[in-house]
């Protein structure tokens, strides 16, 4: 039974479905954001129907999915496009109840080939009024197949180890297993965010977080150079890279802060540098957030972490930023959460490579955990503000960072 059918996917979207009126414009960007994303493996036909999305390859390049490593990376491809719950590889083929069993008897086959599964239930959805047998019935002929190729399983309706789903429209369709996406909302419908990328675990977590929300990004990284190195800037690079899989391309901009840096260290009170430092950093942020039409600042601070992170500390860096509201995504979750997001993303291994970042190196001993509005006027009385902001907005280097590509190119 060769070249019997066609590979395709069938992803399903989430959230976007509730929406009302505006429905087409996110699906018009889903289906956008897919053909970008699946670019670099060829040309597909991306069709939507209700609240499903059939992708199909082009005749330019009508096997790709036949191989089962290259449908697997495409699978996973799409399953990263923010605004779908799942999405599975599909059998499509032609002809009667004996091909749909011939069919879902060979998929079994393929399953327990890789899994010692001993029960199983057949699910099936009859588009096509015209075809004899009714959803009951080609689950139970289905399901009798399939008894009768591997007498050792056992339906199980409530509990099964796996689920043969049959559809039957316009061409009939077998498949199995369903990749969870990561649901949210398409990329493009939210607007842009300037995101302050660090080199550690949160800043990623808290970019990703927001394109979820369908926000494109931007990032601003404050480099040290040379009291953090050339590696630390690549780690950012990668982490960057690595957000952009979910959230497309991500414009860098990194703000050469040594000067700065050098600056406050000479002429502000140790025990208020990371908040005169990080006043800093927002300005600029917010600044160059406005040249490029970006409409929030985000952040990966949550509540209470570190010392930068207290609500004092909060409120008085929050309060240079005049024209926009400041994300911080994480605020209230712990470590925990925000490494396991991390982890799922594909950034962790990447965020806990031992480079270090600006805060770091010019960290205070003894930080003031609860500055007050008096610490701060005093602790910039010396400083020219306008001036360093300016001097930071110049020297500012711009990257396009685009996704991680196929690996086996
Ligand atoms: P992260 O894991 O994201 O580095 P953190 O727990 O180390 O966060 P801080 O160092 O206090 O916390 O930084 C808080 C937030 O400030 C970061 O999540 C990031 O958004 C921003 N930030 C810190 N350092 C930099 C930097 N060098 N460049 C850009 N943004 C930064
Ligand atoms: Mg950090």
């Amino acid at each position: 039974m060769s070249n019997t059918y066609r590979t395709i996917i069938l992803a399903r979207m989430g959230e976007i479905a509730l929406k009302g009126l505006n429905r087409g414009k996110f699906e018009r960007q889903l289906i956008d954001n897919l053909r970008w994303r699946l670019k670099e493996y060829g040309a597909f036909s991306i069709v939507q129907s209700q609240s499903r999305i059939w992708i199909e390859p082009k005749d330019s390049n009508p096997d790709i999915l036949e191989d089962k490593e290259t449908a697997d990376l495409v699978l996973h491809a799409v399953t990263q496009v923010f605004g779908l719950v799942s999405a599975s590889l599909v059998w499509k083929f032609d002809g009667d109840m004996e091909s749909i069993k011939e069919h879902a008897v060979k998929l079994t086959d393929e399953i327990l080939s890789e899994h010692d599964y001993k029960t199983f239930k057949v699910e099936s959805k009859r588009g096509d009024k015209r075809f004899p047998l009714a959803s009951p019935e080609i689950c139970c002929d289905v399901g009798e197949a399939i008894l009768i190729a591997h007498p050792e399983l056992v339906v199980d309706v409530h509990d099964p180890d796996f689920i043969i789903y049959v559809e039957v429209r316009e061409n009939r369709f077998v498949y199995s297993e369903k990749l969870e996406g990561h649901r949210g909302l398409p990329v493009g419908t939210a607007g842009k965010g300037m995101l302050l990328l660090s080199g550690g675990i949160d800043s990623p977590v808290a970019g990703y977080m927001m394109a979820s929300r369908g926000m494109q990004l931007e990032a601003i990284y404050f480099h040290s150079y040379p009291y953090t190195s050339e590696r630390a800037l690549e780690k950012v690079k990668d982490l960057a890279r690595i957000v952009s899989q979910y959230s497309g391309t991500i414009l860098l901009h990194v703000c050469n802060f040594t000067d700065i840096q050098l600056d406050l260290y000479k002429n502000s009170p140790q025990d208020m540098l990371t908040i005169t430092m990080r006043r800093i950093m927002f300005e600029i942020a917010e600044e160059l957030a406005n040249k490029q039409g970006c409409k929030c600042l985000i952040t990966g601070e949550s509540l209470g972490q570190v010392a930068s992170q207290t609500i004092e500390a909060i409120q008085i860096t929050n309060e240079v930023v005049k024209t926009m509201p400041v994300f911080r995504p994480l605020i209230g979750l712990d470590k925990e959460e925000t490494c396991n997001i991390s982890r799922r993303i594909g950034a962790f291994e990447t965020s806990i490579l031992p480079y270090e970042d600006c805060c770091t190196v010019f960290v205070a001993k003894h930080p003031k955990t609860h500055p007050q509005r008096k610490h701060i006027v005093e602790a910039e009385e010396k400083l020219d503000i306008p001036a360093l902001v300016k001097k930071g907005i110049e020297g500012i280097e711009t990257y396009k960072i685009e996704r991680v590509s196929r690996v086996n190119e």
